[in-house]
């Protein structure tokens, strides 16, 4: 088994290099935020990871949670794991000051995620959903929500959940069905709620469920629905836990990975009802959760990273000790690591490259999302906001896509070895297999990008991007034939890009469904495209800092190598993709749904 180390020399270059740290140090509140600061806390959160997180995750995996007399117990070792994450301060970090967050900015708080999610996915699914609740009690809560629960969200004594899915409600919430009756200052909430994740367990003294209900007169559809804060156990006027609430978790899934995640069908209201407290006005509700949506789109997109991460480490280690043939060529000899084969060095290159790129966009997004909250300048705030929009769906949607890939690509360095479950490589894939599905499967993200993103907003924020994109053609023309290849194969990356977003923007208003029909490739096309990018601005500061004398060569030279094999192996998947979007929709629907 291979022991995770965080890649904090490739964290740090994302961090500093491609997502400009300076930048997000220079917003209001984020004075003290430098690259050494940042250095510190991930350089801590990789050995809380390597010594604490990386250790249980197999047997986590092994044992799953289990649910006995209505408790959910969670795998040995997750509940002094958890006491000991929140007592090192670890659930804070993104938080606000005057709840006793330390209110370090997106862009350092996302690499951390991403060390929780490589380390123990299913045990930092609980404090990641609990920052999503944080979220949308902040904008949205009352200020004796906020002072009642905010203070020990922020310190992880409680943790959150989010309660949207139904057996009938899933991707379409508009069939929510759970019932809030108004009582006095309160409501009586009934209903069942399904893979309502961690939603039972006994790591944290209390559980606040944030809950879609909908009011007895409330209008149908996603206009009446509204968002409650139900504590597993009710909260006294001093703030301390007092009775149980009428909410149980009934029973939990059995699931194809992240065992250890208990997923559990709740059952609001069984007896009394269930108390229930309201979140800002009725019917507002899911806009209040798009809040809470929005922030754990872009982390379980990072969940993507984090478990591709994870596998890249994983098979090369395999890769460096299987020792099988010869290497090609040669009939005598030794026999050689696996890793001397090409095509094994292929596969573990697109592995890193692929990983490589995905972190490089989230952390982009992530400062963006910095932006968009804290910038002074109205306009800049704006424009960060709305290219904060854009990406969210291809962060969560390719980076996701893509972790499933790289952890299946793992497999196969693996042989045999990694399809049994002995050597731990199909963890990662079980587990990756769930982000492209929660939180909005790829194809609610794909619809999302193309109609909200892109077709309404006429391709203003897509074309600007593709704008910036074209911008750096003469950064690389300047550097000839050292990154000839990257600059030919981004150029026609883009190029499809624009083509298939101008088709996207023309087609839109008057054939939606055949926008929606090629969607999904167009989110890879994009995610496919940008992340070229960021890897051909890679080489262009890689290049530069050669120059200096006390320049780190072997990661920079790695790098170098790296972006090259992105811009020869992964962009020239855009333009299949972009013809796929142009040409393709007519063939998706063919066939009527009653011809299958
Ligand atoms: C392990 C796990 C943990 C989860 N955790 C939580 C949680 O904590 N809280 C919570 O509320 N929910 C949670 N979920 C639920 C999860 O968010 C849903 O499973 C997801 O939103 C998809 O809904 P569904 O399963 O009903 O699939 P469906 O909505 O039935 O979708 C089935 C298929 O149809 C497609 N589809 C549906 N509608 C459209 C459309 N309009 N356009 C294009 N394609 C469409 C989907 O992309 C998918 O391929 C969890 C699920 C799992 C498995």
């Amino acid at each position: 088994m291979s022991t995770y180390a965080a890649p904090l020399k490739d964290m740090r270059f994302a961090i500093r290099e491609l997502a400009g740290l300076s930048e997000v140090s220079a917003l209001p509140g984020f004075g003290e935020v430098n690259a050494e600061l940042a250095d510190a806390v991930l350089a801590e959160a990789g050995k809380f990871a390597q010594e604490v997180l990386d250790p249980l995750n197999r047997d986590g995996d092994k044992q799953g949670a289990r649910l006995a007399d209505g408790k959910v117990i969670p795998p040995k070792g997750f509940k002094e794991a958890y006491r000991k994450f929140i007592e090192a301060g670890w659930n804070g970090l993104g938080g606000q000051p005057e709840y006793g967050g330390q209110g370090l900015p997106h862009l350092v708080a996302t690499p951390v995620q991403e060390i929780w999610k490589s380390g123990n996915m299913a045990l930092c699914l609980a404090p990641m959903l609990t920052s999503g609740v944080f979220e949308a009690l902040r904008h949205h809560g009352s200020p004796q929500q906020q002072k009642t629960y905010l203070p020990k969200l922020t310190s992880g004594e409680w943790t959150g959940t989010m309660n949207l899915t139904e057996p009938q409600a899933g991707s379409d919430l508009s069939a929510v069905s759970t019932r809030a009756e108004r009582e006095g200052d309160h409501y009586r909430i009934r209903g069942t709620k399904i893979f309502i994740t961690w939603g039972e367990h006994d790591m944290s003294e209390n559980i606040v469920h944030l809950v879609l209900a909908r009011t007895p007169d409330a209008p149908e559809g996603v206009k009446g629905i509204s968002l409650y804060i139900v504590p597993k156990f009710l909260v006294k006027p001093d703030g301390s836990t007092g009775e149980r609430n009428d909410v149980r978790c009934v029973s939990i899934e059995h699931k194809m990975g992240i065992h250890a995640s208990p997923t559990c069908v709740m059952a609001y209201g069984d007896n009394k009802g269930a108390i229930g407290y309201l979140v800002g006005e009725e019917n507002r509700g899911l806009e209040y959760m798009f809040t809470m949506m929005n922030y754990a789109r872009l982390g379980v997109g990072v969940e993507g990273v984090a478990l591709a991460e994870r596998a890249y480490q994983h098979a090369l280690e395999y890769a460096k000790t299987r020792v099988q043939g010869r290497e090609i060529g040669q009939r005598s000899g030794d026999r050689v690591t696996i890793i001397h084969h090409p095509d094994v060095r292929r596969m573990l290159m697109s592995m890193r490259a692929q990983t490589e790129a995905m972190r490089a966009l989230a952390y982009y997004a992530a400062a963006t999302l910095d932006k968009a909250k804290h910038h002074p300048d109205p306009a800049e705030k704006r424009r960060s906001q709305a290219l904060l929009d854009l990406l969210t769906p291809i962060v969560k949607g390719w980076c996701t896509e893509q972790g499933v890939e790289v952890a299946s690509t793992g497999i196969q360095v693996h042989g045999g070895m990694g399809f049994v479950e002995e050597t731990g490589a199909a963890q990662y894939l079980r587990d990756a297999r769930i982000t492209t599905i929660y939180e909005g499967t790829t194809g609610i993200q794909a619809n999302d990008l193309v109609g909200r993103k892109v077709g309404f907003e006429k391709g203003a924020t897509a074309l600007a991007v593709i704008g910036a994109m074209r911008e750096i053609d003469a950064r690389l023309a300047a550097r000839g034939e050292s990154l000839a290849s990257t600059r030919v194969n981004l150029r026609e990356g883009v190029d499809s890009l624009d083509a298939a977003t101008r088709w996207i923007v023309e087609t839109f208003p008057g054939n939606p469904k055949a926008v929606a029909a090629v969607a999904v490739p167009y989110l890879k096309l994009f995610g496919t495209v940008a992340g070229g990018w960021m890897m051909a601005r890679a080489a262009l500061v890689a290049q530069e800092k050669l120059k200096q004398p006390d320049a780190d060569r072997d990661f920079l030279q790695a790098k170098l190598a790296t972006a090259r094999f992105y811009a020869e192996h992964e962009l020239p998947r855009a333009l299949p993709l972009a013809r796929e979007v142009t040409r393709g929709a007519e063939s998706v629907l063919a066939l009527d749904p009653g011809k299958f």
